[in-house]
């Protein structure tokens, strides 16, 4: 027998777990015993943990022995403490069974309310509630909801599209609803909901061929195992591989006792969240609905009611606030909003019900929030110093910035012109996309490459992976809790909901709206922060620099040690950098010059360089470049002044520079005075059958020097001449594709030559400059001691390194990558997140040797990793000086190395 405890208590003010038990609790059952331990009133109850979850799945489908014992225990407790008994016919109670992973996974698993109805039952809580009306009600919804996910899901049944039981039985209430023309749910009388549950059950056995059980037990464990089941859900399962989480970690489940919001005009549920998570702003925001039962206000099935003046909008406007209809229930609610933001110290999302004028809490957890709203939350709590500064910095995550930073419409253009539709703001920023209708068509269509806003009544959760897809959503109903709302606050995406103007006709692929018609690869512009909607494509414009943002970067950069650079090759963007917050650049690609505008005069000189097979012709050509080379780097270290600048020397593959056209060969060979059949041959020389391992990099300044005294002599005659006009320049050297120490001695010999010749010209003793290599050929890694004797740092191209770690050709993974990705061969693209096991790894070597020999080795990044959050992490651990990233990732590479130095403090 082992003593594994598998069975938390919870209630009447008590509870055997606690908030960071999480990851035996899940999230939602941690909480609830918090809950319960504070005094807040909460339904009693008893959670089954995840090792149970794990166990199951470990053990073909079976639980361990002790469980049943523990579970029966914990029952007898909720029983007594909400005296009720479960089963019995005289006095009933009846239970939830509610899923709950570690971290919230808004409606990917499965929820089974009123448990514990049957035959045996129902005359009795009829008696005690004298509401027959509620007990069917309650009896039609849990067969609903049980016959969908454990006699469907759970099952593996996989019904046709359109044709699972659920949608079978919302059918035949609709078909009632219409036929007696109600408005909504709450206008079916018993004697409806009665017949209804009798159809329901007929309807289960000829579909699913099984009775509906009516003992309440096999009920109860029936969902208790279809809880487990729904975390390999394929809802679950794709929900996870976006988010990344584990599927190790299973799922806990919370078996509650039920209170009911649906025992008429004093009963009511809602959700709320303690401070707006759209915007931030320190106001108490929710949504309600009067004698329903929770899954009604997220399912959108009427449009809710606003909790409060302050949450009142254009859709909600006309209905009752909770505050007004019932104030003192709202007051106590608004006691316990603080209570939990106290204690929690952050934005809570929470759950409730009220049974005839009570209270309960069925749920707290983090909010999820939007970019903005995370960054105000932050500076507000800091100022109410409910928060440190610490804290503070640790609640925007990284890839929020992303969104801060994002593109909104342009004002100006919205000023002008008309809005098609109005909703709810549920998601920021903004969106242009051609509209599709389904989620299957925004991921078929994202696919090919095109930008696309998913349209839909409302979303449920098979929608996800489309609404990752597109860039925009926007949805005819539902409020600011609804499943859509959540999701794509979540993600930061741009999101309007409750549009009620849409007409969406998701089989005809057809859009009504204000007499217009739209169908399917139409374009509209969505702005998500005013929940506006606008015909064809609005201006976009970038999101000002907000002086909240600029505040809490400072923060940031007051906890930091890694320095942050940027990879920028022209003046403007260098300024850019700077104004994102960048401390130097990390990389100045020489090359750059060739490429994109006013590239042609440069790029001709440069051929006729490569062609030209003498050094003479060489040297005449490279004289004719040296202006241009010279121009560029001396504007960019003008307007880096006073920062550290890392120049590369050029490390183009050759052969992408040799010209293909006839026409441009004619050209070249006049200019070069060859005959075209040299010119071939030539041409033919460079020709390459593997050019990212072929002659580039410091391989060119070997055979040809002339190509790095040209570069050398640029930099340095730059440095003089600002030094001269009072300039202050730090230029730092780079040598590209090292692998041995004596590449990097025989250019430095030729550094030395031209830095003696430069002095002389401009009659100075000397010109600072840092002399050193980008680390990205594992044999650079392996003899950093060596190498590190004649460079002054070390600057790691992990593109580079990555390529040859792997054997992976960066040009070529997308033959073979998503299929390892999803075949989850790797957890992610080794392009974009580090690998800590290999090159990570290969790195740590590298800086160890290096500084094995140079105790205070200067040490970067300049690969595409360094402004990749967990990437940056991994670079403040290893004891780098600095990361480099392109410009528009700088704040995140400031953030991130803010939140690795909170969480791994180093000198
Ligand atoms: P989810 O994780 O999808 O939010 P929940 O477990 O929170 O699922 O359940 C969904 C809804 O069911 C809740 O919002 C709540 O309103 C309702 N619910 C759950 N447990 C109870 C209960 N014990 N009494 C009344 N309503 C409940
Ligand atoms: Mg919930
Ligand atoms: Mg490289």
């Amino acid at each position: 027998m082992s003593n594994t405890k598998y069975v938390y208590s919870f209630g009447g003010g008590t509870a055997d777990g606690r908030t960071d038990m999480k990851d035996l609790l899940g999230g939602k059952g941690a909480n609830l015993a918090e809950m319960a331990s504070l005094g807040i009133p909460v339904p009693a109850g008893y959670t089954i943990t995840t090792e149970v979850c794990t166990y199951y799945y470990d053990n073909g489908l079976k639980y361990p022995a002790s469980l049943d014992a523990e579970a029966n225990e914990a029952l007898t407790k909720v029983e007594e403490i909400m005296g009720a008994k479960f089963g019995d016919p005289g006095n009933p109670l009846l239970l939830s069974v509610r899923s709950g992973a570690r971290m919230s996974m808004p409606g990917m698993m499965e929820t089974i309310l009123n448990a514990g109805l049957c035959s045996a039952t129902i005359p009795g809580l009829i008696k005690k509630t004298g509401n027959p009306r509620f007990v069917y009600d309650a009896y039609r919804r849990l067969i609903m909801m049980y016959a969908d996910v454990v006699m469907e899901k759970a099952a593996g049944v996989e019904p046709a599209e359109g044709h699972g039981i659920r949608q079978q039985l919302d059918h035949m209430l609709e078909k009632v609803k219409n036929r007696n023309g109600y408005a909504s749910d709450a206008d079916l009388t018993e004697a409806d909901l009665k017949t209804l549950v009798d159809g329901f059950k007929t309807k289960i056995k000829e579909v699913l061929g099984e009775d509906f059980p009516d003992d309440p037990y096999e009920q109860l464990w029936g969902a208790v195992g279809a809880v487990f089941s729904s975390w390999n859900g394929k809802r679950a399962i794709s929900y996870r591989r976006i988010e990344g989480l584990p599927d190790e970690w299973g799922t806990a489940v919370n078996v509650q006792a039920m209170v009911f919001g649906n025992m008429g005009d004093s009963s009511a549920t809602g959700v709320a969240f303690t401070r707006n998570p759209a915007t931030g702003e320190n106001k108490f925001y929710g949504e309600w609905l009067v004698n329903a039962q929770g899954e009604d206000v997220v399912a959108g099935i009427r449009t809710p009611n606003p909790l409060n003046d302050d949450t009142k909008n254009d859709q909600n406007r006309h209905l009752d606030s909770l505050q007004q209809q019932m104030p003192e229930v709202y007051e106590q609610l608004f006691g316990i909003r603080n209570n939990l933001e106290q204690h929690f110290h952050d934005m809570q999302d929470i759950e409730f019900t009220i049974q005839e004028g009570h209270l309960w809490m069925l749920q707290t957890r983090t909010g999820k929030r939007t970019g903005t709203a995370a960054l105000n939350m932050a500076m507000d709590m800091r100022e109410e110093k409910l928060i440190d500064d610490r804290t503070s910095v640790m609640r925007v995550a990284p890839a929020q910035l992303d969104e801060l930073l994002h593109p909104i419409v342009d004002p100006k253009a919205e000023a002008k012109a008309d809005v098609l539709a109005k909703g709810l703001p549920a998601g920021p920023g903004g969106a242009i996309g051609k509209i599709v209708f389904t989620a299957d068509d925004a991921a078929r269509w994202a696919a090919r490459g095109e930008t696309v806003l998913l349209l839909r009544e409302e979303t449920n959760p098979e929608d996800v992976e489309g609404m990752r897809a597109a860039v925009g959503i926007l949805t005819a109903r539902g409020g600011m809790t609804s499943h859509a709302a959540l999701v794509a606050r979540g993600w930061g995406k741009c999101c309007i909901v409750g549009a009620g103007a849409l007409q969406i006709d998701s089989l005809g692929r057809k859009l009504t709206v204000g007499g217009k018609v739209f169908n399917e690869g139409d374009v509209l512009t969505l702005n998500g922060t005013r929940g506006l909607v606008y015909d064809g494509e609005l201006a976009m414009i970038d999101a000002t620099e907000n002086p909240r943002f600029a505040a809490f970067m400072e923060i940031a950069d007051s906890i930091r040690v890694l320095k942050v650079r940027t990879n920028a090759e022209t003046p403007s963007d260098a300024q850019t950098a700077i104004g994102f917050g960048a401390e130097g650049i990390g990389l100045f690609r020489t090359e750059h010059m060739f490429y994109g505008t006013g590239s042609e005069e440069p790029l001709f000189i440069l051929r006729k360089m490569i062609m030209s097979d003498t050094v003479d012709g060489r040297r005449t050509a490279l004289d004719e470049l040296y202006p241009f080379v010279k121009k560029d780097i001396k504007a960019t270290l003008e307007v880096m002044a006073g920062k550290p600048v890392t120049i590369r020397l050029l490390d183009p593959p050759l052969h992408e520079f040799v010209p293909v056209s006839d026409g441009e060969r004619t050209k070249l060979a006049e200019a070069l005075g060859m005959s075209m059949a040299d010119l071939d041959r030539r041409a033919e020389e460079l020709h390459e059958l593997n050019p990212m391992m072929g002659h580039r990099g410091v391989r060119l300044g070997v055979s040809y020097p002339e190509i790095s005294e040209l570069q050398f002599r640029a930099i340095l005659e730059s440095a003089a001449e600002l030094r001269a006009d009072g300039v202050e320049v730090d230029p730092e050297i780079m040598v590209p594709v090292v692998g041995m120490k004596k590449e990097l001695e025989a250019q430095l010999a030729l550094a030395e030559k031209v830095h003696a010749e430069v002095c002389e010209k401009y009659g100075v003793k000397e010109i600072d400059y840092l002399y050193g290599t980008m680390i990205e050929i594992p044999r650079a890694c392996l003899t950093a001691d060596e190498i590190a004797e004649t460079a002054q740092f070390f600057s790691f191209g992990t593109n580079d390194l990555t390529q040859m770690t792997f054997g992976f050709s960066r040009d070529d993974i997308g033959g073979f990558l998503p299929e390892y990705l999803d075949r989850k061969i790797l957890a992610v693209d080794p392009f974009q997140v580090l690998d800590r096991d290999s090159v990570g790894r290969l790195v740590e070597m590298g800086i160890e040797k290096g500084r094995t020999t140079k105790p205070d080795l200067k040490v970067g990044i300049c690969g595409e990793h360094g402004g990749e959050p967990n990437s940056v992490e991994f670079c403040h651990k290893a004891g780098m000086n600095y990361v480099s990233c392109s410009p528009f990732r700088v704040p995140i590479a400031r953030l991130s190395a803010a939140q690795a130095q909170i969480q791994f403090p180093r000198d």
